[in-house]
């Protein structure tokens, strides 16, 4: 089933004909991706950049656990954070779903998966985050 995210054209969900992953944009003429998707080139500046899906697996840089909630956050804690690095070649921020720092560790297999989030009105919205491979989901 699918919720509606947390922005339009940022992520795929699990039930996406194209499988669960980022929405990046490549460039038609350096070749570059960049993530988010946008119509012109970050890199070169040129216009007509396709969507593709990237990130349906990553790969840990670095990662800690938030124990303390930032301003205005109202999710629980604690949650994962980390670099992750796709197999595409982008670096992306995420949640990663490992609250024990000590299972956290550069080189860490991961793979995306959804995170629901509650609104301060109580609704729930979708977004993702790198889950270990080992976990089920
Ligand atoms: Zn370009």
């Amino acid at each position: 089933m699918n919720i509606e995210p947390i922005h339009p054209g940022l992520f795929t969900q699990p039930d996406d004909p194209r499988g669960a992953g980022l929405c990046a944009g490549r460039c038609d003429r350096c070749g570059d991706l960049h993530f988010p998707a946008t119509p012109d080139c970050p890199y070169c500046g040129s216009a007509g950049c396709r969507e593709e899906i990237v990130g349906r697996t990553g790969v840990l840089h670095v990662g800690t656990v938030v124990t303390a909630p930032p301003p205005g956050y109202i999710g629980e804690v604690p949650y994962g954070f980390g670099l992750v690095d796709l197999p595409e070649g982008l670096r992306v921020v995420s949640v990663v779903a490992e609250t024990d720092p000590a299972r956290l560790y550069s080189g860490m297999p991961l793979r995306i998966g959804r995170l629901i989030l509650t609104t301060a009105d109580g609704s729930s919205r979708a977004s993702w985050q790198y889950e270990p491979v080992e976990a089920s989901s």
